[in-house]
């Protein structure tokens, strides 16, 4: 008898232990981050109507939205593109000011060589590298190219220092392509409102293509980019001023 209660009070103990177990794992912030997985899941994607809606509203409020970054003509477009990365447009707009006076060309950017031209942007993040990249990028549009920035993704890309983004930016600004560049901004705008989630950069970008219509697409990659940049800032969006607020599907906005 005293067996078969010795016996019952271990298990007794064992399922406590099991269940505190459980509660100590589910901490508050677990909790919050599986309901917000969930909510974010749960939400309905956007109708074709309110894609459309939102769009109109980013062009009635910009019919002509223009990029920051400063530029002369499709070679400094380039290579402003390339000095962007992991730098912001205003950081290389000051380099690039000075740099574009004397060297708006790749036979320039040649002459000017790898040395002076780290002089002109070294207050720009990993100037050493691109520097390199810029000398190396103006040597093979002279080469294969007849010295013009050429019109197709595949060739942008091969030219050192020019990935996917760049060349979509590119396509974009200097040709009046309808390519789409998802930078830090537009990932976090398309994730957050819930109107191409993904997880890569050309996850989103396909996303949006796929949705996004026709015609708002030459300036879709602009609108985007400046909502991130001044409304749907990353740590404290303004959702009070947004102009897609009733449309956004962010269960943390805060409107
Ligand atoms: S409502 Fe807020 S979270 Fe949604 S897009 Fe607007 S600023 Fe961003």
């Amino acid at each position: 008898m005293a067996k078969i209660i010795r016996t019952q009070r271990v298990k007794r103990a064992r399922s406590l232990a099991k269940k505190s177990a459980k509660k100590a794992n589910s901490t508050p912030g677990t909790a919050k981050r599986s309901l917000k997985a969930k909510s974010l899941k749960a939400q309905k994607p956007w109708t074709p109507a309110e894609i459309r809606e939102a769009f109109e509203r980013f062009s009635r409020a910009n019919p002509e939205p223009k990029g920051e970054l400063e530029h002369l003509n499709p070679f400094t477009l380039l290579v402003a593109v390339v000095l962007s990365a992991q730098a912001t447009d205003a950081g290389v707009n000051k380099a690039t000011r000075a740099l574009f006076q004397v060297a708006d060309t790749p036979q320039k950017m040649l002459a000017l060589g790898e040395e002076r031209l780290r002089d002109y942007i070294r207050t720009i993040g990993l100037y050493r590298t691109k520097a390199k990249n810029v000398i190396a990028l103006s040597q093979k549009l002279i080469d294969d190219f007849g010295g013009e920035v050429p019109r197709t993704r595949t060739e942008i890309e091969s030219l050192p220092g020019a990935g996917r983004k760049t060349a979509n930016v590119v396509l974009n600004m200097a040709y009046g392509e309808n390519t789409l560049a998802v930078d830090t901004h537009v990932f976090r705008v398309a994730n957050r409102t819930g109107l191409a989630p993904g997880k890569t950069p050309l996850e989103v970008e396909l996303g949006l293509e796929k949705v996004i219509p026709a015609e708002f697409m030459l300036h879709a990659h602009h609108w985007l980019i400046l909502h991130g940049r001044y409304t749907c800032l990353a740590r404290r969006p303004r959702c009070e001023v947004c102009l897609i607020n009733n449309l956004c599907r962010w269960p943390e906005k805060t409107v």
